[in-house]
């Protein structure tokens, strides 16, 4: 802990140039919850990512758009009493699902991204709205630019590096005659989930449109069942149980002291269905 030096930047742009500060082990803070388990921490510069402007929700042109800063509690506040073909109401349950309201008040939807485990629920309902990462990359010719969160998870290390930020959300817009679902299995109602599924269906008058799931503590990330969307475009929803056992059967879930792979595989089937029913 000797000689950490502590920045707290009001621009993006300095963030991103401290961070990038050479020959030192940089690292952002954000809610810091994570410093909590890091006691050695690592670090000879801490970037305090609080006064960036970071923590807007807005909505443009029928897109979501949540700042990295924003917190889980937030979340839950914003969409409590919002419709349930409202994107902002999904991200609500699934921030309800990442912790007790203490933790929920520190835990930003960026940091969440950066330290996704395999049952995050927030990044679960991410997946199954489809939303895209905005990173600001000091390096990149275009200094703000997308990413699929899809393609993100896994490679966060790798990606958040050097100066590079994650700025916020983007969900797409969705039509409004979707539903939005999410759901978990846990040891109790306000544990972390063992396994969780979020789901965006939008139903015709007897034919799935389009559909997207996502279902977190079956792999190392959560995961969105894409091939499960594909076969159930235009499907009658008695299509389920065939489509979704072949989904689950791709999966190889981790086996440990809170389920076994196979219960696993089971309750991510159980949830999509409850999801969809
Ligand atoms: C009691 C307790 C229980 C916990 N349980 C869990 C759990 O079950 N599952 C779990 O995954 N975690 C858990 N955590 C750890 C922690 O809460 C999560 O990792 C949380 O998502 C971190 O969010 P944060 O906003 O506090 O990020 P921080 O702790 O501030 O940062 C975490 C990491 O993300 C990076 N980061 C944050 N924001 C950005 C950004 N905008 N751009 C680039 N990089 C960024 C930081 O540099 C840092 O390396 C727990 C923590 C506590 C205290």
């Amino acid at each position: 802990m000797s000689n950490l030096q502590y920045f707290r930047p009001t621009t993006v742009d300095d963030a991103s140039a401290l961070l990038g500060t050479p020959n030192s082990r940089t690292r952002a803070i954000a809610g810091g919850s994570s410093l909590v388990f890091d006691a050695s921490i690592n670090a000879d510069i801490l970037v305090d990512l609080s006064q960036l402007g970071l923590d807007q929700i807005e909505r443009h042109d029928g897109q979501l758009h949540v700042g990295a800063m924003t917190n889980m509690q937030t979340l839950v506040e914003t969409g409590y009493a919002l419709p349930e073909n409202d994107p902002l109401r999904l991200l609500c349950l699934a921030a309800h699902d990442m912790a007790a309201v203490g933790l929920r008040q520190r835990i930003t939807i960026g940091g969440a991204i950066a330290t996704a485990d395999s049952a995050s629920p927030i990044v679960t309902a991410l997946l199954a709205l489809n939303a895209e990462v905005l990173l600001f990359t000091p390096n990149g010719k275009d200094k703000r630019k997308t990413v699929a969160l899809a393609g993100l998870l896994g490679y966060q290390a790798q990606v958040l590096k050097a100066g590079v930020l994650i700025l916020g959300v983007i969900v797409p817009a969705i039509s409004e005659a979707s539903v939005m679902r999410y759901a978990k299995v846990a040891r109790t109602p306000a544990d972390y989930p063992i396994v969780c599924a979020a789901s965006v269906c939008e139903m015709g008058k007897e034919l799935i449109q389009t559909l997207r799931v996502a279902v977190g503590g079956v792999a190392e990330m959560p995961v969105a069942l894409n091939q499960l969307g594909i076969e159930l475009a235009k499907k009658p929803l008695s299509h389920l149980d065939t489509a979704l056992a072949s989904a689950l059967a791709e999966l190889n879930p981790p086996s440990n002291w809170l389920g076994s792979g196979d219960y696993r595989r089971d309750m991510a089937g159980v949830l999509v269905k409850r999801n969809l029913s």
